[in-house]
């Protein structure tokens, strides 16, 4: 039959079923959820976030998650448009109200007269038909050892750890303050979306070490710790030196403590509105992977945080990714089952952004497929492109990890005469990405008659 099967409906799976949905093209979304849950999951809604409500930086001319953005917008991205409707103050970066947000992303699939959703957990990869496996980082044990079946490779086991979260009424404000760094921000609003705790030398030392001393997860034999960098859990930040996380997540610039103006703080722990009622902090940057008895302990000698009560303790997680490198063509399909196509964090892409960018390519390859049409991968200077060709081929196989976009992945843009300054190598860059993704769009034109 010529329906597009998608398996998980997630960042990946929603924005792929969209894009080729819309290009008329019949989908089924199979979503195992509410049916079968994950640890990290509470609802039954497509596009849940499962931890942090944040799309990163909206900033399209300097940063490579906002350019991905801007492409997306472009493609008319459900996610993004679902983001923009649902978005909160964060000053400079995209935060969203996550429940309406998810509950959105669901009622407009459902409603697409060319999508059915079936509420069914796939648990082996199917012999035929046309595929997209978007099963993510939590994708089921019955898949994902079928999975490995037909790669004849272990899919990866990886840990990420999440950050906490705090009820806002049990934070001490004689001691806190609201202030985006630099008081970067449009409104008063994003002016004012972060809570910041001063530490002085002396707790700011004692902080560390009761880090370091703290009772962690252990990994079990075997699995390996193989942290990505963005994504470091702070106790693992503080081993590597006492003052790594002063010039990371707990740098103390930027900010004026109004209680205290005449004091430099030591250090400074940012917590991020969470919801758009403004009840639920998370702490920035602190992920962790120490005990929750351990964890309220040491995060209650944050001053402001004496007595804050958590909604969500940080934890670790599982996160299941194939080696794309070795496995997947530029289309993103399986060399050796080419009728399954792979999408998502499974792919070794990490973050919602990019998880969901990877499904709106594949949505528009299987729709081209489908519908006989030519379509090629778009060019490398696009964040689009640079993200699908690192994972099915620019990437090193034996070292694959799981990759954020970043400039890093883009053709360089002065490789000769001389290195320009920053800002306008960044400027360049994305100039060139929308000028790229602009006519890959208008390309061999897949809803054309
Ligand atoms: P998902 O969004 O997870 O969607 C996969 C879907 O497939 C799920 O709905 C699942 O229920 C379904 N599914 C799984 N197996 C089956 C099956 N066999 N049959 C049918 N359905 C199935 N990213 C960030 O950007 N910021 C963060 O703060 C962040 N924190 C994270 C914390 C945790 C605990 C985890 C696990 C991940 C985190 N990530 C974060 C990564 C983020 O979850 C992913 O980047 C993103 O959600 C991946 O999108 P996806 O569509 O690939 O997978």
């Amino acid at each position: 039959s010529n329906t597009l099967n998608i398996i998980g409906g997630g960042m990946a799976g929603s924005e792929a079923a969209w894009q080729a949905a819309n290009l008329g093209v019949n989908v089924t979304i199979h979503e195992m959820r509410p049916k079968v849950g994950t640890f990290a999951h509470r609802t039954g809604n497509l596009g849940e976030m499962v931890c942090s409500n944040s799309f990163r930086s909206d900033d399209d001319e300097q940063n490579a998650v906002g350019l991905l953005h801007w492409e997306m917008r472009a493609a008319g991205g459900l996610i993004m448009a679902t983001a923009d409707k649902h978005a909160l103050p964060a000053g400079g970066a995209l935060a969203v109200d996550r429940d309406p947000f998810a509950q959105s992303v669901t009622a407009t699939l459902q409603d697409h007269p060319n999508i059915t959703i079936s509420y069914d957990e796939i648990t082996t990869l199917p012999e035929d038909g046309h595929w997209i496996v978007a099963t993510g980082p939590l994708t089921s044990g019955n898949l994902a050892s079928s999975i490995a079946d037909a790669t004849g490779q272990d899919a990866l086991a990886f840990f990420d750890a999440i950050a906490p979260i705090i009820y806002f009424d049990t934070i001490n404000m004689e001691k806190a303050w609201f202030q985006s760094r630099y008081d970067k921000g449009d409104t008063e609003e994003e002016r004012t979306a972060y809570l910041n705790c001063p530490m002085d030398r002396d707790t700011y030392e004692a902080f560390i070490d009761a880090l370091l001393a703290a009772d962690k997860t252990e990994f079990k034999p075997g699995e390996t710790a193989g942290y990505f960098d963005g994504c470091l859990p702070i106790e693992v930040m503080a081993e590597r030196g006492r003052e790594t996380l002063r010039f990371g997540p707990m740098k103390p610039v930027g900010l004026t403590n109004p209680h205290q103006p005449d004091v430099k703080a030591h250090a400074i722990v940012q917590l991020r509105r969470d919801n758009a009622l403004g009840t639920l902090f998370n702490i920035v940057g602190f992920q962790t992977k120490m005990k929750y008895g351990a964890q309220k302990e040491v995060l209650r000698m944050i001053p402001g945080l004496e007595e804050a009560e958590f909604a969500r303790l940080g934890g670790v997680h599982r996160n299941t990714f194939i080696n794309s490198p070795t496995l997947l063509d530029n289309q993103m399909r399986l060399r050796s089952r080419p009728h399954l196509r792979f999408a998502g964090q499974i792919t070794g892409v990490e973050g919602y952004v990019e998880s969901a960018a990877m499904g709106l390519l594949a949505g528009r390859f299987a729709a081209a497929e489908i519908l006989g049409k030519p379509v090629t991968t778009p060019p490398p200077e696009t964040a689009m492109g640079a993200l699908v060709t690192h994972i099915t081929g620019g990437a090193d196989a034996k070292t694959f990890q799981p990759m954020n976009v970043n400039f890093g992945l883009f053709p360089p843009v002065d490789a000769k005469g001389g290195r320009k300054n920053r800002k306008t190598r960044y400027k360049i860059y994305t100039d060139r990405a929308k000028a790229a993704w602009t006519s890959w769009l208008d390309g061999p034109r897949l809803d054309a008659a």
